[in-house]
């Protein structure tokens, strides 16, 4: 019984993660078709950057008015330092970052970066501080040295090359007919899930901002691709405030503080070793993933012993 109930509840957690995976798209179409309403006000000045702090002051939002999405979350991620935010999918958790990038105004509460309200401060200069790796990224109809070199336009081919080695793309690069001059997108060559990734990741070295959004989606890539992406990230994130959104809770537990969303309210917060010791939802959603990643091991090697 157990031997068919593993494989079974494994399943049921692929489901999931596609589903989950599918809400995200649905959910970046919706950004792409409202951000541009966001306007700056008058006395707005170009963010004045020192450290890369950012501060959520009880920040509450919804997008539509008769739903609200965060209730009041308020954290600090510490200039240099890397604070992750776990939880349930539909917590609210891309709406952080949403916020965060301002491609919406909070209804409550502020978002501050270096000690000033977003609402201060130019969309420009806010993007120009921000390098934000998405759960989806969208390819242009170009060559894979463009999609790259969008990081920032100036970058020579050298530094694009060495970015591209950074986020380990480079190999796969080399392997395309054309290398860089190889032509992506509809037209042209179709990139995996992960390789996309790692274009997105090559972008953002391009970019070089002191803060950094991840919204993970390594979830649905096969495990050695997860780490190769997640070795990428950790070397991009080291020394930059860092705001990582995760769904596998492995790729937290190195995090100065761990924040548990739930319905969009902060349940439960700290480093991985005071939240296992809580016994709370962290600790059961650990166990959890645990769970699932032995049954698929166990699917694994029931694979290759046939
Ligand atoms: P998470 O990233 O934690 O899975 P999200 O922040 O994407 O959650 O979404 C939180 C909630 O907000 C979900 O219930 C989602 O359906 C809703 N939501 C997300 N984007 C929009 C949108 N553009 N319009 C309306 N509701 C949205
Ligand atoms: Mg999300």
């Amino acid at each position: 019984m157990i031997q068919l109930y593993q494989p079974l509840n494994f399943l049921g957690m692929i489901y999931r993660e596609i589903k989950q995976s599918l809400i995200d798209i649905e959910a970046m179409f919706a950004i792409l078709a409202r951000a541009p309403e966001i306007k700056d006000g008058s006395a707005v000045q170009p963010l004045a950057l020192t450290g890369g702090t950012v501060r959520f002051e009880d920040v509450r939002f919804s997008y539509d008015p008769d739903r609200e999405i965060l209730k009041g979350v308020s954290f600090e991620v510490p200039a240099g330092r890397t604070v992750a935010i776990v939880g349930p999918s539909g917590a609210g958790k891309s709406t952080i970052s949403r916020l965060l990038f301002r491609f919406y105004d909070v209804n409550g509460g502020r978002i501050l970066v270096d000690g000033q309200d977003l609402r201060d401060v130019t969309q420009e200069s806010l993007r120009a501080a921000i390098g934000m790796v998405p759960q989806d990224t969208v390819l242009f109809n170009d060559t894979l040295a463009y999609n790259i070199r969008y990081g920032r336009a100036g970058a020579s081919d050298e530094e694009v090359a060495r970015a591209a080695e950074l986020a380990q793309i480079d190999g796969f690069v080399r392997r395309t007919p054309k290398g860089y001059q190889t032509e992506v997108g509809e037209r042209g060559l179709k990139l995996s899930g992960g390789e996309k990734q790692r274009v997105a990741i090559a972008r953002t070295i391009l970019k070089n901002p002191p803060i950094l959004i991840l919204d993970e989606a390594t979830s649905a890539l096969d495990s050695h691709t997860e780490r190769e992406i997640q070795d990428a990230l950790e070397r991009v994130s080291l020394g930059r405030t860092t705001l990582v959104i995760a769904h596998r809770l492995s790729t937290v537990v190195g995090a100065d503080e761990i924040i548990v969303l739930e319905q969009g309210r902060i349940a439960e917060r700290g480093t991985h070793g005071e939240l296992m010791a809580r016994h709370g939802l962290y600790h059961s959603m650990w166990e959890r993933q645990r769970e699932a990643e032995r049954a698929r091991e166990t699917l694994k090697a029931a694979g290759e012993a046939e």
